[in-house]
């Protein structure tokens, strides 16, 4: 997969629209595969019964995870809900906590989610146009509020590596949800 040449530089292409690249490696997350984040399980196992529907994908470029390099790619949510809870990305810490990341919106509108080892949190959200700054020591998620794609461009450094674990077991303190045809932010009784 590392056929870019991460010492000399290089260009590669995304899709505004999609967030898709021809050169970029897709990772896939349907609902089988992430649908323990969601609170609502029997709406998610009552989903799966019929049909595995895409939840999110990243696009990825394979980035040395060498101290001084960026990764950066896409990620694009798509729409829907389980129960009323907004499609979104699992979320994750970055193994060395003490690194940002920025990502900025290229299509659709929805939630930057975060939250810090100390029980802290941030919820902004964001529209296409909008970059968000994802502070050091804060876990981060991504929620999809709007009626389309929600498309991502994201850069870190490529040698934070992923923390899953930390934040699955009961979720994050905030939960983005539909109420009334809005999405308003509500406290998760997990938590
Ligand atoms: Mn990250």
């Amino acid at each position: 997969m590392n056929h870019f040449n991460w010492n000399d530089g290089f260009v590669v292409d995304f899709d505004l629209d999609t967030g898709k690249s021809d050169s970029a490696v897709t990772s896939k997350r349907p609902l089988s595969v992430v649908k323990d984040i969601f609170l609502d399980t029997d709406a998610a196992a009552e989903i799966l019964k019929k049909e595995d529907p895409m939840i999110y994908e990243f696009h990825e470029l394979g980035a040395p995870e060498r101290k001084g390099d960026l990764a950066f790619g896409t990620t694009v949510i798509y729409p829907g809900k389980i129960g009323n809870e907004y499609y979104m990305t699992k979320g994750h810490f970055h193994t060395i906590l003490e690194t940002a990341e920025v990502y900025y919106t290229l299509q659709g509108a929805g939630y930057m989610v975060m939250e810090n080892p100390e029980g802290d949190t941030i919820e902004k959200p964001l529209k296409k146009g909008d970059a968000v700054y994802v502070p050091r020591r804060y876990s981060h998620r991504t929620v999809n509020t709007g009626s389309e794609p929600l498309v991502l461009f994201y850069t870190f450094d490529a040698d934070a590596g992923h923390d899953y674990g930390t934040i699955e077991e009961n979720g994050y303190r905030k939960m983005i949800v539909e109420e009334d045809g809005k999405a308003v932010i509500v406290d998760n009784p997990r938590r």
